[in-house]
């Protein structure tokens, strides 16, 4: 099996299931380039393995993923031109280009594609969550045919209130959340808990944080015993159906909509930064008040 530098890949029941786990346990499974790249191949050998029936992708550590790794050195010295640790894939695909075509293409393969074709996948996908799912967090989950959650499991998409975007790459929210409560999550920043997420058909099982392991890998068992071209059929039907619902193209716009935000960023900011900074408004993440659950009966929460 290959050896893998940021995830973890198991193997169940002679490989008829495959669990990913996340493995940057120490930066809370923050996405740099080299754990997504390590990723997809993972996602793409399951893919191509016709032993595998099920793909669970789960995460080391308390905590599923705090989203895109933004500020890491771990991060920085991929990116930087020049950096001995540059990853290869910021010289293809875009990333020697300059400007919006660096962005666009960039972000378009390694974020908005990538996700696009795991929730493709030939295969069905289950994620396996537990504690935080912040912003790029979510397009993992989101990508998968089902979720499963640990009670502890908190969903929010922060990129609004943190950075002045419109939202990730992959605008999957009004597919998950719904419109009206995208819209509100998105202006406010506050989180959703597994019990909501179950509410909103998002989530299909909630466990104890301690059994979500062994609880997933059971209920994985059960969905590998059909057949593989039944369990396949099911997850096309239901997903050419939401893309000729609209799904697929809206996805697109959303995207294209989101490359704007950044360029608008860029645009404003001397130093090109592409989301934005205290003084647009925006306040830094480490002075920004504390993520909070969205409630009903409150205009912010305590807590
Ligand atoms: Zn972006």
């Amino acid at each position: 099996m290959t050896e893998y530098r940021y995830i973890e890949v198991q193997s169940y029941d002679n490989g008829q299931i495959q669990r990913i786990m996340l493995n940057r346990v120490s930066s809370r499974n923050a996405q740099h380039r080299g754990l997504l790249v390590e990723l997809d191949a993972a996602f793409l050998a399951a893919e191509a393995d016709d032993a595998c029936r099920v793909v669970i992708l789960g995460a080391n550590g308390p905590v599923f993923s705090s989203g895109h790794d933004l500020g890491s050195a771990e991060s920085k010295a991929m990116r930087t031109p020049g950096s001995p640790d540059l990853h290869p894939s910021y010289t293809v695909n875009g990333g020697s280009r300059s400007g919006a075509e660096n962005r666009m293409l960039q972000e378009w393969h390694h974020f908005f594609h990538n996700t696009l074709r795991w929730r493709n996948l030939r295969k069905i996908t289950l994620a396996q969550v537990n504690g935080t799912v912040f912003a790029a967090g979510l397009m993992l989950v989101w990508a998968c045919d089902l979720i499963v959650a640990a009670d502890d499991a908190v969903f929010a998409d922060v990129v609004g209130t943190r950075l002045g975007m419109c939202g990730v790459e992959y605008f999957a929210h009004p597919w998950e959340f719904g419109p009206r409560k995208t819209k509100e999550l998105m202006l406010t920043g506050d989180s959703v808990s597994a019990q909501d997420a179950a509410g909103m058909g998002m989530v299909s099982k909630i466990f104890p944080a301690d059994e979500l392991g062994e609880k997933t890998l059971e209920f994985a068992r059960r969905i590998s015993a059909l057949p593989t071209m039944t369990a396949l059929l099911i997850k096309e039907s239901v997903n050419q159906t939401q893309d000729n619902m609209g799904f697929h193209n809206a996805l697109q716009a959303c995207f294209t909509l989101h490359q704007l935000n950044h360029s608008h960023w860029a645009e404003l900011h001397d130093d090109k930064q592409t989301w934005g900074k205290p003084e647009d408004g925006v306040p830094s993440w480490r002075e920004a008040p504390p993520i909070v659950h969205a409630e009903i009966d409150s205009v912010r929460a305590e807590h």
